[in-house]
């Protein structure tokens, strides 16, 4: 099969041309449709994220069809389309696991970083850890749902139900929980890059109350924001722009450094908060409502072999929605 290799920091994924990986009797082998590209694949390249397999495939979006079980999987089957989040395993025998925490387990795996992912003709995954995906999106829509809409959603979740919601950072997880909170009748404040007017009037098409350079003002207290983009400097930004009691929920897995900022944002019991990975009932719930609302993505679609510059394009910010990589046509 066809992958595209991460050998090391700093280095250019490589095409490669490997062996199908065998698949042990809890694993499902995947023909991959669709991946979806995330930051988070730019941290790894980047070296933010230090602790990856070598040599690996990146890729944790993924969605494809189940091309063999093994002998101890229940509840999958051949030919079913599945999709693989970042999630990959946990111990499930620790506290963390044991109290619905299975997030922060310390033992855990996550796809396309310690497991190999989905920048591949093919991959495998512990049935366990595998959604199936209903229709209603293709397989390249819906592979953005797998991280930045399942984190995107624990992350909304974390705002409780806070009406006025700021989203920093208006690119693949933000477009979609954009979707979910005007569904929820939450009113969408969006803060983009400075100057991004396109990224503003796409939030505007997307039902957003408001959308402007992370800098401004919005023109009114939010209930909550979160932060997508992985800028230190949002955090003060976001507290200042945050109603008393309000929250600021840092979602993504990497940040530079926070800047020092007065107390007094802080004060009036506003809370900083990060969220970290996702739990299968995060999966689960928001798989089930996604269709309900139905949440739709834009993507940019690659070839395999083309996800160096998918990866360049989401640095600089020239893809609107998601970028998504298409095994089939490398
Ligand atoms: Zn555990
Ligand atoms: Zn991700």
């Amino acid at each position: 099969m066809k992958a595209m290799v991460f050998e090391g920091p700093g280095r250019p994924l490589r095409l490669m041309e490997r062996s199908i990986p065998e698949y042990s009797p809890d694993q499902v082998l995947i023909r991959v449709s669709a991946c979806g590209v995330c930051r988070t694949d730019l941290h790894v390249v980047d070296g933010d994220l230090t602790e990856p397999k070598l040599p690996l495939v990146l890729g944790h979006e993924i969605v494809g069809t189940v091309e063999a079980v093994g002998e101890h999987v229940e509840g999958l089957e051949l030919g079913q389309r599945v999709g693989v989040p970042w999630l990959g395993g946990t111990c499930a025998e620790c506290a963390y696991c044991k109290q619905e925490q299975e997030n922060l387990c310390d033992q855990a795996v996550f796809t396309g970083y310690q497991i190999d992912g989905g920048y591949a003709e093919y991959t495998v995954a512990d049935s366990h850890y595998a959604f199936p995906l209903a229709s209603g999106l293709s397989d390249a829509e819906a592979a953005p749902l797998l991280c930045a809409g399942l984190i995107g959603y624990r992350a909304l979740c974390m705002t409780g139900e806070a009406p006025k919601l700021g989203l920093y950072g208006f690119g693949a997880a933000a477009h979609i929980i954009a979707q979910v909170a005007r569904h929820q009748g939450r009113e969408v404040y969006a803060f983009t890059r400075q100057g991004d007017t396109e990224g503003q009037e796409f939030a505007h098409r997307l039902g957003a109350q408001w959308a402007g350079d992370s800098s401004m003002q919005p023109p009114t207290e939010l209930d909550a924001a979160i932060l997508f983009a992985p800028a230190g400097e949002l955090v003060p930004a976001a507290l200042a722009a945050a109603r008393k009691g309000g929250v600021v929920v840092c979602a993504g897995i990497h940040m530079s450094q926070i800047p020092a900022f007065d107390y007094s944002l802080l004060w009036g019991e506003r809370c900083v908060r990060s969220v970290a990975n996702l739990t299968r009932r995060d999966g689960q719930e928001f798989l089930a409502l996604a269709p309900q609302i139905p949440v739709r993505t834009q993507i940019q679609t690659f070839p395999l072999a083309e996800a160096n510059q998918a990866l360049e394009c989401l640095r600089t910010g020239k893809i609107q929605g998601a970028g998504v990589l298409l095994p089939e046509i490398s």
